[in-house]
């Protein structure tokens, strides 16, 4: 394991690194080697499994680096990191539990077998089997009307549970952020600089907490309001949508740091 970082890449996947549609991320090789040229650490982030990143380090050349997992609610390739297993079980048990006019809109990663999970997200059988090996979170789609959406998440508040929407899905899960991870480990790795891409309202707690963050264009995603830290050029727009958005955001974050 990498034990020291002067510069640090968070990146959500989805949307962000990965096309929209087709999970492509070939359009960004040039930063990706421009980034592992400078010795830089990039940390995927994102809403997928720990199963599902590893796949994706691999092919990417980042095996064994860190990663945040499920929106943050897990890290891995960080030894000191705590795990909180037995808390998907947990949540399950909560949604089993609402009364049915509530639990029967949503339906979760856990309600449907991974071969419609891949008829509907386009993924391969195994890929949507590596999706729902779930640890901390349960994304999925809500049905029902905006009513019901609220009073569904004011129950499972009640519960300790909250829902957050992403560029495709509404995971649940206990809260802890991408930022929440993302303060582990730059208290790990005290780096220099870091830089944080994200497509989603999930995403603005990272983008505003690292040193420059890039909102990525997505025009299937919802929208991201105008953040305050876009006032001081600390949070800027790509206008290129995914991969290419995000390498030539990346290339010219390197290419404005100082000097070693
Ligand atoms: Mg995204």
């Amino acid at each position: 394991m990498q034990e020291r970082a002067d510069l640090i890449v968070f990146s959500d996947l989805d949307g962000t690194l990965l096309d929209h549609h087709s999970y492509r991320w070939d359009a960004a090789t040039p930063a990706l080697t421009a980034l592992a040229d400078r010795g830089a650490l990039l940390v995927l982030s994102s809403s997928k499994t720990a199963a599902e990143i590893e796949v994706l380090q691999d092919t990417m050349g980042l095996t064994g680096a860190p990663a945040i997992v499920e929106n943050g609610a897990g890290v891995i390739g960080l030894p000191s990191h705590p795990q909180s297993d037995g808390v998907y079980d947990e949540l399950r048990a909560a949604l089993e539990a609402l009364p049915a006019q509530l639990r029967a809109p949503f339906e979760g990663f856990g309600d449907i077998s991974a071969r419609t999970l891949a008829q509907r997200t386009g993924l391969s059988v195994d890929a949507a089997i590596k999706a729902k090996a779930r640890r901390f979170s349960e994304p999925g789609h809500w049905h029902g009307d905006a009513a019901t959406r609220t009073a569904f998440l004011e129950a499972l508040g009640a519960k300790g549970f909250i829902g957050r929407q992403g560029g495709r899905f509404l995971t649940l899960s206990k809260g802890r952020t991408k930022a929440d991870a993302m303060a582990d480990l730059v208290a790990f790795y005290r780096p220099k600089h870091t830089l944080a891409l994200g497509d989603a309202p999930n995403d603005i707690e990272m983008l505003e907490a690292a040193d420059h963050g890039v909102i990525v264009a997505n025009p299937d995603g919802p929208d991201i309001p105008r953040l305050e830290g876009e006032g001081s050029q600390q949070i800027q727009r790509t206008t290129l949508p995914g991969p290419a958005g995000w390498s030539n955001a990346v290339l010219e974050w390197l290419a404005h740091l100082p000097p070693r």
